[in-house]
């Protein structure tokens, strides 16, 4: 089928919760390029919003799932199961974790984390406490609870009335924080560098302080992995950036480099609080998930790609700062790791990405001036100089 023919196709029968996608059809990848059906070549800056860490291809990854697929794709979790034995340890073993559940997506692991702190406070004999604080311009998924939790009213107005027991507040605003805190709280939740609304890193003494703070009033703190995680900021987990450790934090996109995998991690004292019976999966947890899981985590672990990514995001960081001394049009450059915004200072951002697609990039745009980039974590230095001539050419011919 050519492009024309799917696009059609896709108009006519799938659901039009994309609108107008870029018109473009991927056959293939290979580490950092994908290649589209017409037979073009792009590099991938967006990494399938932050899923692609291995890039596309990887032999480990497709060796992983490929024999895996072929032994057996799921059983169902009433049996035992190797590899969803094996990454829950390796994942324990790696993090601030002692247990992992397995689900299939992000808003699915953020809904775990959220029922496993309300059943914790009612099995310690404390049901009053259910509310969960979230800050303003976070995102935790599509589902009703997680759309709740997000502060950001585009994604709640259309399923009003929201999920009761949510409060949203400024970040960086400790004493807002606290305000927002009564006998109901059970929990606060928030991402480390909100990536949804524009790559907006916290800051570190906020999160210390929202960590002791927890502490004292005797709340639990989740924190939303799910972007941020498994290398993406220069260390495993961004949380060890901030020198703090969550009680629970929630994984899925890179984790299995592209298979469907949710994870949701606790410290020993709350996993506890589930017991048999009070949380499942169908899907969650597969043979093919964990397999392709572990293979991801492995690899990182050898390659090193955390350290790649520490190393590899600082230096394009230098170089996006050094292009915006010669185009003013970049306001600012901020990020984690390979977790990138650019700030435009005009409402450019959907020309700009358009215009690098036609030139062979693939990158990610926030509302109408921020330039997302999530590269995958193999990049390395000759990738990361032909993105910026090709930005520096895209930014002058404005
Ligand atoms: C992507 C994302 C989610 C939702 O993950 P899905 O797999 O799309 O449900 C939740 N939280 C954060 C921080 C994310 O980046």
């Amino acid at each position: 089928m050519d492009l024309k023919e799917i696009m059609e196709m896709d108009s006519r029968y799938y659901m039009n919760t994309f609108g107008q996608r870029t018109p473009v059809c991927f056959e293939y990848g290979q580490g950092i390029c994908l290649y589209s059906s017409d037979g073009r070549k792009y590099y991938d800056f967006l990494g399938g919003i932050a899923v692609n860490a291995l890039g596309h291809a990887h032999p480990a990854l497709v060796e992983a799932v490929c024999s895996q697929a072929r032994k057996l794709i799921h059983c169902s979790s009433l049996y035992y199961i190797e590899s969803q034995a094996r990454l829950a340890k390796m994942l324990a073993e790696v993090s601030c974790a002692d247990r992992v559940f397995f689900c299939n997506s992000g808003a699915e692991a953020n809904e775990g984390a959220m029922k496993l702190a309300r059943i914790y406070f009612k099995k310690k004999g404390m049901p009053e406490k259910y509310g969960i604080i979230t800050l303003r311009d976070s995102f935790h998924g599509r589902t009703l609870a997680t759309v709740a939790a997000t502060g950001q009213e585009k994604y709640q107005k259309p399923y009003e009335p929201l999920m009761p027991g949510f409060r949203h507040v400024q970040k960086n605003d400790i004493e807002a924080l606290k305000a927002a805190i009564d006998d109901t709280t059970c929990a606060v939740m928030m991402e480390l560098v909100q990536g949804e609304s524009g790559v907006h890193p916290l800051d570190r003494d906020y999160v210390q302080a929202v960590r002791r703070l927890c502490e004292e009033k005797g709340l639990l703190l989740i924190i939303d992995e799910i972007q941020t995680g498994m290398g993406r900021t220069g260390k495993l987990f961004a949380y060890e950036h901030y020198g703090v450790e969550p009680d629970i934090f929630t994984l899925a996109k890179a984790l299995a480099g592209g298979v469907p995998i949710g994870a949701l991690c606790a410290k020993e004292s709350v996993a506890r609080a589930f017991e048999p019976g009070d949380h499942g999966s169908t899907f969650g947890g597969n043979p093919l998930a964990c397999s392709a899981g572990l293979a991801v985590l492995r690899t990182m672990l050898d390659e090193k790609l955390p350290e790649n990514a520490e190393k590899m995001g600082s230096y394009f960081m230098g170089e996006l700062k050094r292009l915006s001394e010669t185009h003013g049009i970049i306001s600012g450059v901020r990020g984690l790791g390979l977790m990138i915004g650019i700030q435009l200072a005009q409402d450019k951002a959907v020309e700009v990405k358009n215009r690098l697609f036609g030139r062979g990039f693939l990158v990610g745009s926030v509302g109408t001036s921020v330039i997302r980039l999530l590269p995958p974590l193999i990049i390395n230095k000759d990738d990361i100089d032909i993105f910026v001539r090709a930005l520096g050419d895209v930014l002058a011919s404005l």
